[in-house]
């Protein structure tokens, strides 16, 4: 039986009922979208520049913007179809306004599988070079390059494959590793030659047992797998990276600083798939939750609208108050159902009229002390708080606010239920603003 609580730091607990059977559903594939509107940027990096004309016709999988800079990753249309221009709208990563391709859907044929090539007899560079044009960008969240990540990380000790899916409302991963065990293992293996070879070693919080076909042909690679106990908090690389290996990153440096790089399962299929049959990342597993529906294990192409998600649910789009995209905790309220996957959604969440924003009335801090105990890594969200209302950069540095992973727990626990992310950002916007200045 799963756990139905997770515990942090601090003592405190959180509730994981959202995640009761998820790890059971199926993916149910949705079919393509009469209209797919695709966002020139799905990763965090320079946007690419449209590579196709208004009005052409594109084939599935056909590249529709790339960009030169080293940090660029091209992306792909979904579907065959003809273009119908460019539309901006509110990007589900930046919450700003972004440029979007919007595609009218002509052909639901996916790509065609073009015959495997052995990664084995192809050199780092042409691995690297075949991630970066499939477009394959970190799937857990960050939506970091591959290809970069890839580069930086070569001669590491430890490729940490992240399986343990830490949000409370998405159960993808762990689908992933029952439903395509073989492909995964091939996509770790083909990272695992790009960085030379380091140990392998993958988290996991499933139950022995729950993965089996996956770890049979885990272990028969030499991999390590690792059961890590189920918490939230652990879904931060640098928190996983000292959890499961027992090395510290230290604050403004990252893992592979020091020997260590890590990447979700998801990120390893896609990249598998690219370096084996050249199949550009334009679909992906989510997972849907309602308290209507339960949760739903969906795979969607890149593009499709949460309104179409909708209806495919046989979900009334009115029952709903708002959407929450990506962790329950952490993920952005989208700004309406026209708001389109992207290659780093890992769930969506489906609140309804009579759930109410538990936000919307706070109260002033009334100094319990609970958002300081519960903090993962340990720092002050009370201080950091009134740091950010008086505008104090020297206490913002004093109080580490850089070392925040923007969890959401410090809120959670919060008796007053202040929303603390807003603020932290701006705290964060107010560290950056003198470099930003001096530029
Ligand atoms: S959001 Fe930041 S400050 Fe709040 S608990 Fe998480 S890491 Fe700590
Ligand atoms: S949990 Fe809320 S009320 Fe308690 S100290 Fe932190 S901000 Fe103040």
């Amino acid at each position: 039986m799963e756990a139905e609580r997770y515990r942090e730091r601090g003592r405190f607990f959180l509730d994981a009922s959202m995640k009761r059977g998820l790890e059971e559903q199926p993916f149910l594939e949705v079919p393509p979208p009469p209209e797919v509107l695709v966002f020139l940027r799905q990763h965090s990096g320079p946007p690419g520049k449209l590579v196709v004309q208004e009005g052409a016709r594109v084939r599935a999988g056909e590249k529709i913007a790339d960009s030169a800079d080293p940090l660029g990753v091209p992306v792909h249309s979904p579907v065959t179809g003809t273009v119908l221009g460019l539309r901006e709208l509110l990007h589900p990563m930046s919450g700003k306004l972004e440029l979007a391709i919007l595609i009218r859907t002509e052909d639901a044929t996916p790509p065609a599988h073009p015959e495997e090539t052995d990664p084995e007899t192809l050199s780092p560079e042409e691995i690297l070079a075949r991630v970066r044009e499939a477009g394959v960008v970190g799937m857990g969240g960050g939506g970091y390059p591959t290809h970069a990540k890839l580069r930086s990380g070569q001669g590491a000790r430890y490729l940490l494959i992240n399986a343990k899916e830490s949000d409370l409302n998405v159960a993808c991963d762990v689908r992933l590793l029952r439903e395509r065990p073989a492909e995964v293992v091939a996509g770790i293996r083909v990272l695992a030659r790009v960085l030379g070879e380091p140990q392998v070693v993958v988290a996991t919080s499933t139950p022995p047992g729950g993965i089996p076909q996956f770890e049979r042909l885990a272990h028969g690679n030499g991999f390590r797998v690792v059961r890590v106990r189920r918490s939230y908090s652990l879904g931060s690389e640098r928190l996983l990276v000292a959890e499961v290996l027992g090395i510290e990153v230290p604050l403004r440096r990252y893992p592979p600083d020091v020997g260590v790089v890590v990447h979700n399962v998801w990120t390893a299929y896609a990249a598998g798939q690219a370096v084996r049959f050249g199949s550009p990342l334009v679909s992906r597993g989510l997972t849907f939750w309602s308290r209507a529906s339960g949760g739903k294990n969906l795979w969607v192409l890149v593009g499709t609208p949460v309104r179409h998600i909708l209806a495919f649910l046989g979900l009334a789009e009115e029952q709903f108050s708002r959407f929450v995209l990506g962790s329950a905790l952490m993920g952005w309220a989208l700004p309406g159902v026209d708001t389109p996957v992207v290659k780093t959604t890992t769930g969506l969440v489906g609140l309804e009229r009579a759930e109410l924003s538990p936000y919307s009335r706070p109260l002033p801090c009334m100094r319990c002390g609970y958002c300081d105990q519960v903090c993962p890594v340990r720092i002050y969200p009370s201080l950091i708080l009134a740091a950010v209302e008086k505008k104090d950069i020297r206490a913002l540095q004093r109080l580490h606010l850089e070392a925040c992973i923007e969890c959401g727990l410090c809120s959670y626990v919060c008796p007053a239920r202040i929303l603390f992310t807003p603020l932290l950002q701006e705290g964060k916007a107010l560290l950056l603003a003198p470099a930003l200045a001096a530029r």
